[in-house]
């Protein structure tokens, strides 16, 4: 076996769990077999403590893309924490563990829920403030820290013959309890929601996921085991100061082994941790004390982020997927062949379409009125009244660049309306945050679509979340009834076979497709098209029309944006024209397709009717039908 087929067997399948499991035996084992090991395994011990902290660090900045500078802050608060309370309690601080976990949640939860509503890098630099801010603090409040003059914790009440086994054994325990963590917020809706947010966080938010909640519960999550690692480290310490305990380096050192390890993966972390934990300890001891730590540290990051960007695992899981890809011979995936192997579905919007109960109009389901937005001196949707009835497959069509995209941007929430009001089924939705719309029962699919390319067909088509409830953070991202809904779905769409493989890897059509069968998990009352055919060869077009009508029959209404002409003529009633952010023309499309101002705006005259009457088409039997 080469080596590489040696790593693959070891990497996959259930090996892949194998090989952690006997290393977890191995570093048990260690103590009890070299018990007189002490340096080794005070360098190991503090090992595990950098792995935990790097895989705690892993589920805001890995999982969700949130990238945390200044984490050792939550190792500081938990020391301090476990050490003021047992030196004033006078007693073992481990009691204090639950305590030091709380502390760093409750800061954790405060900090994420200022910065965390808004985007980008605010986060980053908040981090690291608040490290530096608890530095200075623990050293000013010394009526409270004892300020620099430190604090003294009581010290380990076993005999000093077993050293720092006990220490050893703790942290390790603590590492496992992490990983276990991680590795369960992963399988989670949770977890996906986080992966979500790292990919495409507007995108998230349209499909149900609340992401203030997400990122502040992931921030939140990932200082819990190591403010508890933080009491048992004072422990371990016995003398806290307010420089060593909330330490920069410290934080760049959690930082540089998720990233050479693989940040996002679980066990990059790990490795990371106890790689950078032994060359620093190789510096130290070698290259004599702090300086050469730091320069050690400064050009591993740097060899890091030059050479393996993506970490060792994903870099090691890319040639072995490499490798399988060409020893495999690839399936052709005929779209005229797929076309056919679509199976009809019920679909439930959650309320009976209108517009089909007898004796009734149909009622408005989506109302804009006056909405308008503008970016800098440009007006792109500037004062557009439009309605949708429930039921009704509604077009909006106009000239690129006339707004319409903007307009279901300001309809979804993804961009903040500047004037004007929005209701969607009896309420007013335009102050309201994305999530909670698509809760509502409003779905969209994307000009481009915007499909999560690194989850499989069938988790991008479970990710969607249709309630706000907490309970359904914690379940499996991929079971019971959603996963058969989505296998339902996705045969619906005739892409059932497809659920195992990359989103990324379909044709742009198919991807079309996926997005639509996405926004059909959240059960929606209304779904905006953006360009669906836009970009997709003929057969596709067919099914996609096939489909839409589909749903439209069982009660689904459609805000359609869309250049194939023939497509809306036939598709749509009715339709609307949008022109420099206004709407021109509204109305079925016999007239719309005869208003002078849309053939002069968008249409241009070979769209004139061949029947030269402009406006309601009517024939002689009409008139006797209204006469009689
Ligand atoms: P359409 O979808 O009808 O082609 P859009 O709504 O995408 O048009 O764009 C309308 C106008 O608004 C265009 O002039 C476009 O350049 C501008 N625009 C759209 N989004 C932004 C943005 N995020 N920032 C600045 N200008 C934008
Ligand atoms: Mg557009």
């Amino acid at each position: 076996m080469t080596t590489l087929g040696r790593i693959r067997a070891l990497t996959s399948g259930r090996s892949g769990r194998l090989v952690p499991l006997l290393l977890f035996v191995v570093l048990v084992g260690y103590p009890v077999v070299f018990p007189f090991a002490i340096y080794e395994q005070g360098v190991l011990l503090l090992a595990f403590l950098l792995a935990l902290m790097a895989v705690s660090w892993n589920i805001v900045s890995g999982f969700a893309g949130y990238v945390s500078l200044g984490h050792s802050v939550f190792l500081g608060l938990g020391a301090y924490t476990g050490g003021l309370l047992a030196e004033h309690f006078q007693v073992n601080p481990l009691w204090f563990m639950p305590v030091g976990g709380l502390v760093a949640f409750v800061a954790a939860t405060l900090v994420g829920m200022v910065v965390l509503r808004a985007r980008g890098h605010a986060f980053v630099i908040i981090t690291i403030a608040l490290l530096l801010a608890m530095q200075v603090l623990v050293n000013n409040f010394s009526q409270v820290t004892h300020g620099s003059n430190g604090v003294n914790v009581p010290l380990p009440t076993w005999s000093s013959d077993y050293q720092n086994m006990p220490f050893y054994y703790m942290f390790l325990a603590l590492l496992a309890a992490t990983v276990g963590f991680a590795a369960w917020v992963r399988r989670t809706k949770f977890g996906t929601g986080l992966l979500a947010i790292r990919e495409d966080e507007d995108k998230a938010a349209a499909i149900g996921v609340n992401t203030t909640r997400y990122k502040v519960l992931a921030y939140a999550a990932s200082a819990v085991p190591i403010g508890v690692a933080g009491v048992v480290y004072a422990y371990f310490l016995s003398f806290l100061n307010p420089i060593g305990a909330f330490s920069l380096l410290t934080s760049v050192t959690i930082v540089l082994s998720a990233l050479l390890g693989g940040r996002g993966t679980l066990w990059g972390p790990v490795l990371g941790g106890f790689v950078v934990t032994i060359v620093t300890e190789v510096a130290n001891v070698y290259g004599g004390g702090t300086d050469s730590r730091l320069l050690v540290l400064g050009l591993a990051l740097v060899l890091v982020v030059l050479f393996l960007p993506r970490g060792v695992l994903p870099a090691i899981s890319a040639r072995l997927a490499r490798r399988r890809a060409a020893a495999q011979t690839v399936e052709y995936t005929d779209q005229a062949g797929v076309a056919s192997a679509r199976t009809p579905i019920v679909v439930s919007p959650r309320s009976a379409p209108a517009a089909q109960t007898p004796g009734r109009t149909a009622a408005p389901l989506l109302e804009i009125r006056g909405a308008a937005r503008s970016f800098g001196g440009l007006r792109a949707v500037d004062g557009v009244d439009l309605t949708v009835e429930a039921g009704s497959i509604t077009a909006l069509i106009g000239p690129n660049g006339s707004g319409k995209t903007t307009l279901f941007n300001l309809v979804t929430g993804a961009m903040s309306l500047g004037s004007g009001e929005i209701w969607f089924d009896g309420t007013r939705i335009d102050q309201l945050p994305p999530w909670e719309r698509a809760h509502l029962g409003l779905g969209r699919t994307f000009q481009i679509t915007r499909l999560f390319k690194s989850m499989t067909v069938l988790e991008n088509v479970v990710a969607p979340l249709p309630t706000a409830g907490w309970g359904l953070m914690a379940k499996d991202a991929v079971s019971g009834h959603e996963a058969e809904r989505a296998r339902e779905l996705l045969d619906f769409v005739g892409l059932g076979r497809f659920g195992a493989q990359q989103a990324g890897s379909l044709s742009y059509g198919q991807q079309k497709l996926v997005e639509l069968a996405q926004v059909l998990m959240l059960e929606p009352k209304m779904i905006l098209l953006d360009e669906p055919a836009g970009g997709i060869n003929p057969t596709l077009i067919n099914r996609m029309v096939e489909i839409i009508r589909d749903l439209n029959r069982q009660g689904i209404a459609f805000l359609v944006v869309e250049h194939n002409i023939p497509l809306v003529l036939d598709l749509c009633d009715p339709v609307a024209v949008l022109s420099r952010g206004q709407v021109i023309a509204q109305g079925p499309p016999s007239i719309v397709r005869a208003d002078p101002a849309v053939l002069e705006a968008y249409l241009g005259p070979e769209w004139l009717p061949a029947d030269p009457v402009p406006g309601p088409v009517l024939k002689p039997a009409d008139l006797s039908v209204k006469g009689g």
